[in-house]
């Protein structure tokens, strides 16, 4: 509140009140100083301000993948958006791919891990990408995102991806697929995906990890506790994979090639790739000069921009930060009284996509697997009795010639209400057809109950071995 004294200016308040206050103390002294100063103007006081947050970490795009080099499948788009346009980026590795051979040494393990982190920085340095951050979960090299979750310690993960996206603030979130594609297929690759979009969800909601967001008593003090980082929401959230066959996933969102020109170095993007493949040096193989040409299709999974679905990944972002966008969480979803589905990752993404609204995502990928390196498939299959009563039910697979799956048309007793978990391993011939390009072969299982159909299952089976185990 400001009030006009005479013709002597502005005062404020306080300052006549501890002028009052200074005359009945000090008497004529302090009036012998003369009342002058005291008149003149007075310049208003600052507002109370607390540090912003720290703003050499913050990021246009956080890129969350499970092992270095996996940064590679996104390095189009990095040397373009980073190297050209001046935009930041940063990198969380859920793993330090302890589990990758070495092509330079014998080194392993543990070991391996240091030595990768290191290339993992040395390759992000070739875009100028130094905010890079390492996870503590374990290179588990197989194709079940279930297993690779129990391996990357899930709770601890997500909580430390929740962490450093409130601390990086990205408009956008670039992450694996969620998804089981033949091809690569890496479980710790779509791990990594399941934990970025639950970060995405969750670092804007207050009640998710609230130490992190609590303000510290005293942020220049020692012993201090609260995190003192705020909720965030950022804007896109987008999708690479590693299918073999990736050309389903067009149109989904932008595509990135390496065959242009990076302004900034005047260079080939492939041949920025190929330095950061040099720094991966214990993951040299055959295949690099392939690598370095690679097309990256992203898939635009979430957005709160308005932008066209295969714009540039920052287009529409605007500056202001976005309100949390809550999601639905999991629902029942009722099913018939009797049904079957694919079981194992396949019925978890199901869940996955509809409590986190991933609509875009659900029904990309068709169920489709890839066979394994010893010639056999697993095929875990659900059997649901949502019903009252018991029902004793058959289940009778048609599959291509040669392809066995252990004992045919086996009857299986649901008890009420219960899911009876069928476990399959099928065999193909040996030695297998020659594969290179050959056409997938459909897989499909019946189950009826006395006669009546009750439900169906097909999956789509590439025959070809990507190396990692299912
Ligand atoms: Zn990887």
């Amino acid at each position: 509140m400001k009030r006009r004294i005479g013709n002597h200016g502005l005062v404020r308040l306080p300052v006549l009140a501890s002028a009052f206050f200074g005359l009945t103390i000090c008497g004529c002294a302090f009036f012998a100083l003369g009342l002058v100063p005291l008149l003149a103007e007075t310049p208003p006081k600052a507002p109370s301000t607390i540090p912003a947050p720290d703003d050499r970490y913050k990021a246009d795009i956080l890129v969350i993948v499970a092992h270095p080099d996996d940064d590679t499948g996104i390095s189009n788009y990095l040397a373009k958006a980073v190297l050209d346009e001046g935009k930041r980026a940063a990198v969380i590795f859920s793993t330090k791919g302890n589990s990758g051979g070495n092509t330079v040494g014998m080194e392993q393990g543990k070991t391996l891990s240091d030595v990768r982190e290191m290339e993992g920085r040395r390759a992000l340095a070739v875009l100028g990408i130094t905010n890079v951050w390492f996870l503590r979960g374990t290179d588990t090299p197989t194709q079940d995102v279930l297993h690779s979750l129990e391996t990357l310690g899930h709770g601890e993960a997500l909580e430390e991806v929740v962490r450093l996206v409130r601390l990086t603030r990205p408009e956008v979130i670039i992450t694996w697929l969620p998804a089981y594609v033949a091809g690569e297929n890496h479980g710790d690759h779509q791990a990594s995906g399941v934990v970025a979009t639950e970060a995405y969800d969750m670092a804007g909601d207050p009640t998710a990890f609230p130490e992190q967001v609590s303000a510290p008593r005293a942020h220049a003090d020692i012993s201090n506790y609260g995190e003192g980082l705020h909720t965030w929401q950022a804007k896109k959230l987008y999708y690479i994979s590693d299918a073999s066959h990736p050309e389903f996933l067009q149109h989904h969102g932008p595509t990135y090639l390496a065959t242009g020109v990076s302004r900034a170095r005047g260079v080939p993007i492939s041949t920025l790739n190929k330095s950061m493949w040099d720094a991966y040096a214990t993951q040299s193989d055959d295949d690099i000069d392939r690598y370095v040409k690679m097309p990256e299709y992203l898939v635009l999974a979430k957005s709160l921009a308005k932008s066209p679905l295969e714009a540039d990944v920052l287009d529409g972002i605007g500056l202001a930060p976005a309100a949390y966008d809550p999601t639905p969480g999991y629902r029942v979803f009722v099913r018939p009284p009797l049904s079957m589905e694919l079981g194992g990752p396949w019925a978890f993404y199901e869940q996955f996509y509809r409590a986190h609204a991933l609509t875009s995502v659900a029904g990309l990928v068709k169920p489709q697997a890839a066979l394994g390196g010893d010639h056999s498939l697993w095929v875990p299959l659900l059997l649901h009795n949502d019903s009252a009563v018991s029902h004793d039910v058959a289940l009778h697979a048609t599959l291509p010639e040669g392809w066995t799956a252990g004992a045919q048309d086996v009857i299986y007793h649901l008890a009420p209400r219960s899911t009876y978990p069928v476990q399959l391993v099928l065999n193909t011939p040996t030695p297998l057809p020659a594969v290179k390009n050959a056409p997938p072969v459909e897989l499909h299982w019946v189950l009826s109950d006395g006669g009546k159909e009750a439900g169906v299952v097909n999956l789509t089976v590439y025959l070809e071995y990507n190396g990692v185990p299912q």
